[in-house]
């Protein structure tokens, strides 16, 4: 069989100090470095384990793989998103500006509602995700709220905005004071890149 490509930790596009006080530099190297690297290696070695068995023709627990293969390539996936969306305090700014906040004034009423229902979705059951995302559909933004890496996602919405509420995103920092962490997350946004994301998937 031909040697495909595999799943590869993409780097930050800022330094690890860059993001403080708001995320440390502890927590961002350990969730970046080791936990990121984690379901990157996780989503590898389900697919090599698949292709191992088609070479030697050998049975393969299909349900037990492919739980896996969703949980890290989930995994993987928002983590990258998650990287992009953040940016250093003076980088981002205070609201996205531009099309983006239209849309999310008329769906929502407000900047200042969107953060709010966002904000509250922070009780993601479990270790989770919450998400803006966009409905091509409708049209509308949609907050999405994500258990895992890969349960309650609605297929095919384009997701713009991500926020990582899992512990280990926050507890060295924040201890059990989850909400801080989220009042934090608003200082770092990078408000463009979740335009451009929204033009895309608005286009
Ligand atoms: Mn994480």
């Amino acid at each position: 069989m031909t040697k495909q490509s595999v799943y590869t930790l993409p780097k930050l596009p800022y330094g690890y100090k860059d993001l403080e006080p708001y995320i440390s530099e502890t927590v961002l190297r350990l969730h970046h470095d080791k936990h990121h690297q984690g379901y990157v290696d996780g989503a590898n070695a389900v697919l090599e384990s698949l292709q191992q068995a088609r070479e030697k023709k050998a049975g393969v627990d299909m349900t037990a793989a492919l739980k896996a293969l969703s949980f890290h390539v989930g995994g993987h996936v928002l983590h990258s998103l998650f990287w992009e969306n953040l940016a250093p305090k003076g980088k981002s700014r205070a609201t996205p500006g531009g099309e983006l906040e239209k849309a999310l004034e008329k769906e929502f009423g407000g900047f200042g509602r969107f953060k709010e229902e966002f904000s509250a979705a922070k009780g993601v059951e479990g270790s989770g995700w919450v998400a803006l995302s966009y409905c091509r559909l409708t049209r509308r933004p949609l907050i999405m709220q994500i258990e895992k890496h890969n349960v309650d996602i609605y297929p095919a919405f384009a997701i713009l905005l991500v926020l990582d509420l899992w512990e280990h995103a926050y507890y060295l920092d924040y201890q059990n004071k989850k909400g801080d962490f989220v009042e934090a997350f608003w200082n770092i946004v990078d408000w463009d890149a979740v335009e451009q994301r929204f033009r895309a998937a608005a286009a």
